[in-house]
């Protein structure tokens, strides 16, 4: 028994021509809690949908075979980008891609289709294989919203793959945290006109900061963005106050805070210039972590799995690094390592996006080989 690339396929397709946009991801739902029901396999669905406002919840499903084996975890996420309504998926010999007015959509739908492949193949109950459980989430294009607010206490695995990453060549074990951080300046409002000199403007004192915080790439592994900033009233006001919305993406911990502390460094003694002009003046910093690192061993179980069934299938396979954010940083942030295995998507969030069909099958037959029963 092995993956059924006809039937793997013909469920890609089946759930790509389901419209699914973030927040609207009720329809294919149904879809897979339909299939779900089909194979007697047990599901529950997480209240997240009150927090992320997607029409609803992320579902957790499980197969457990024997409770002394380990779980695993396998994650894909529901929503697609826009354009993604009414996506007409055309088959060629190589790849599946779109009609040229949408998305594919195979950010995530490749990854969901493996996953209810692999569902199906054990839920048979022909072949031994570690226990599997199934978190199949929301609004991951919107900021990971759905495994943000995931109700963990379903969850029992303590390590995860998560298939929503390019190539199955490409194992991601590392990737960054991700702070929030804002700069909020108060300065003194006066009328711009008549008493210019009672005021203090907080959009003078931004730009003042911003020149000297440093953006962009700062290391190998570290990227400072500022992405908004809001302030003033009305052109005839002299601004009171103005706040600058920003990101500091690291793998390593000592080196953001490093950061974090030489801007509020900056902060402090812009602070102090301009409270001698005026006492009532402020700056106020606030941050908030997003999400941890990624930083697995190449001793940690999933891994080793991973690793053995490429070399049993004969695939390539090597260990890399990303800079951008998953769902799989909110299953870390809750305890459960997960790495992250492309399917074969290309080319995604725009019209031209496409599915490798070496690859995906691939993918499907190296998770299918890592759960299987077998002594390491
Ligand atoms: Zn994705």
């Amino acid at each position: 028994m092995t993956i059924n690339k006809k039937r793997l396929l013909s469920t890609f397709i089946d759930l790509v021509k389901i419209d699914s946009e973030s927040r609207n991801e009720k329809k294919v739902a149904e879809y897979i809690k339909n299939k779900l029901k089909k194979l007697k396999i047990r599901y529950d669905i997480d209240n997240s949908h009150i927090k992320t406002k997607s029409n609803h919840g992320n579902i957790i499903a499980r197969i457990i075979s024997n409770p002394k084996l380990p779980t695993i975890i396998l994650s894909s996420h529901m929503d697609t980008v826009v354009p993604g309504n009414g996506i007409k998926p055309i088959i060629k010999k190589n790849y599946v891609s779109s009609a040229s007015n949408t998305i594919l959509g195979s950010d995530d739908k490749s990854g969901l289709a493996i996953i209810l492949e692999i569902l199906e193949i054990f839920s048979s109950k022909k072949l031994g294989h570690l226990n599997i459980e199934a978190a199949i989430t929301t609004c991951e294009e919107i900021g990971l919203l759905g495994a943000k607010f995931l109700d963990y206490k379903l969850i029992k695995s303590k390590e995860g793959i998560v298939l929503d990453s390019m190539s199955p060549e490409r194992l991601v074990v590392k990737g960054p945290a991700s702070d929030f951080f804002s700069i909020q300046i108060n300065g003194i409002e006066a009328h711009s006109g008549i008493n210019p000199e009672q005021g203090l403007s907080s959009i003078v004192v931004a730009s003042e900061i911003i020149t000297k915080i440093k953006t962009g790439r700062i290391n190998r592994n570290t990227t400072i963005n500022i992405g908004k900033i809001n302030g003033g009233s009305a052109i005839n006001i002299v601004p009171g106050r103005t706040t600058i919305s920003c990101e500091i993406r690291g793998h390593n911990e000592r080196t953001i805070l490093a950061q974090l502390n030489k801007i509020k460094r900056i902060l402090a003694a812009t602070e102090k210039k301009y409270k001698r002009v005026n006492k009532k003046f402020s700056i106020k910093f606030t941050k908030e972590r997003i999400y941890g690192a990624i930083n697995l061993s190449r001793n940690s179980f999933i891994i080793k799995r991973i690793l053995s069934s490429c070399k049993d299938l004969k695939y390539k396979i090597n260990l890399v690094e990303t800079g951008g954010g998953a769902d799989a940083n909110f299953f870390i942030k809750n305890g459960v390592n997960t790495v992250n295995l492309g399917t074969g998507m290309r080319e995604v969030h725009t019209k031209n996006e496409k599915l490798l069909l070496r690859e995906f099958y691939q993918c499907a037959d190296i998770v299918f080989n890592s759960l299987l029963e077998r002594v390491n």
